[in-house]
């Protein structure tokens, strides 16, 4: 577990002002990186890091400030726009970069005057996917998602024998990951009609999200040796919002007896910001389990993560109708949860359970940490557990009803992290609007 340093010092403040704006997800505790170029003049990817309502731009950083020579070097692949060559380095070396940035942006740094003009607005920015994501897994790890969404599909038997003991998880498709604020088309796909023995091809009618978190991978374990439970954390990059969105009626038909498949890869979308695993350190709580339980099997256990395995995180769903837009409406809060509270499993057990097999991870794989759904009803991470299947409408504050996504509806994760004695930091937001389906 990393442990607390100067970066996370809470009275730290940066000479970049807006830093210091209450409730700025992004002061000079946190730091996260993101991949992005000016919007207005497609002059190339680069890295930057966010600090309060601006991007440090380290394509420019590196050749305004005659950095030392360890850090020069790292900021050489990020200025070429490449995160991946960062998240592959050693811990060591990444802490050595976050203190260094953290001096450097810190009210009173020397080298304000040379950094000021490497800073820009992130409204002017256009974001990317923020690093080579090679593959993507979702996981499973809220069992409170997992219990509710199973009496949908399986009333007499909601939660299956293997759960307790298995962190659940499928390869989902990295192609058709996208960065906040990419929009996209209802999918289209076999739906079998309720009663009907055949299915039809058609847009989907129960388009739903999944709030979810982002877990980026920094290890390239050689194929046939595990990552153990020692060695996790250390392979845990950072953290982003995931919006998993599903057509449960096309993922009801396919999902038996291989799982997910179609219902999923239409589309998923990233927040641009990775929030380090460095930065989260002051919000690492307890894992626990619940007496009547079985402990996890020893591969998956360790003292470290019994002690701080686990993350507190609030994370919020909002969404926006089309009228609500129209209107001149904010978007309306639908549900809050907490990873710690939500999760089975912690992101390190993720680690060595994918890994215990002999299976290979790479630098900028993505694992997807399955719905985060709290304990209690409203605290639901998708539309079908908060619609119950789709049978209790949700009533929108200005009137309208949802049991699934309608066409022009924006869905908005946002989440951030507080502990008494440290900066709130936040993960920024995710967001994606549904559009049309194609004509079929
Ligand atoms: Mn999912």
């Amino acid at each position: 577990m990393t442990p607390l340093n100067a970066t996370h010092d809470a009275s730290l403040t940066s000479w970049v002002t807006s830093a210091q704006t209450l409730d700025c997800d992004f002061p000079i505790q946190n730091l996260p990186f993101g991949r992005f170029q000016i919007a207005a003049k497609k002059d190339g990817w680069r890295i930057g890091i966010a600090i309060g309502d601006q991007i440090l731009d380290l394509r420019q950083a590196l050749s305004s400030v005659a950095w030392q020579a360890d850090i020069a070097r790292m900021l050489a692949p990020l200025a070429a726009g490449d995160l991946n060559a960062h998240m592959a380095e050693s811990v060591a070396n990444r802490s050595a970069f976050r203190a260094a940035m953290s001096s450097a942006l810190a009210a009173g740094s020397p080298l304000e005057s040379k950094l000021a003009s490497c800073l820009m607005a992130q409204a002017s920015a256009e974001m990317s996917v923020p690093c080579r994501i090679g593959d993507y897994t979702d996981f499973f790890t809220s069992i409170h998602h997992a219990t509710s969404v199973g009496k949908l599909f399986r009333p007499d038997n909601p939660l299956l024998p293997n759960y307790k003991y298995v962190p659940i998880g499928y390869h989902g498709r990295a192609s058709s990951i996208n960065v906040s604020g990419t929009n996209f088309k209802r999918p289209l796909g076999q739906i079998l009609p309720p009663g009907q023995e055949t299915p039809v091809f058609a847009p989907s009618k129960r388009l739903d999200y999944e709030m979810e978190l982002a877990a980026y991978i920094s290890a390239s374990n050689v194929q046939g040796e595990p990552i153990s439970m020692a060695n996790a954390e250390d392979a845990l990059f950072g953290l982003g919002l995931f919006n998993d969105w599903s057509a449960r009626d096309v993922q009801a038909w396919e999902y038996q007896p291989l799982g997910p498949f179609l219902a999923k890869s239409f589309a998923s979308t990233v927040s641009p910001w990775i929030v380090t695993m460095e930065a989260l350190a002051p919000f690492r709580v307890p894992f626990t389990r619940p007496a009547e339980d079985p402990q996890p099997l020893p591969y998956l256990a360790s003292k470290a993560n019994s002690a701080s395995g686990a993350i507190n995180i609030t994370l919020e769903v909002w969404l926006q109708t089309k009228a609500m837009l129209d209107g001149g409406m904010g978007a309306a809060k639908l549900s809050t949860a907490n990873f710690a509270d939500a999760s089975y499993w912690t992101l390190a057990q993720l680690v060595a359970h994918h890994t215990v097999n002999g299976c290979n991870l790479q630098v900028g794989d993505m694992f997807g940490s399955g719905t985060q759904s709290g304990p209690k009803p409203e605290e639901g991470g998708s539309l079908l557990e908060l619609s119950k299947g789709g049978k209790q409408p949700l009533e929108l504050p200005n009137g309208e009803k949802r049991t699934f996504l309608e066409d022009g509806d924006t869905v908005i994760f946002r989440g951030d992290c507080k502990s008494a004695g440290h900066a709130r930091i936040g993960l920024g937001e995710v967001r994606a609007t549904v559009l049309p389906a194609r004509a079929s």
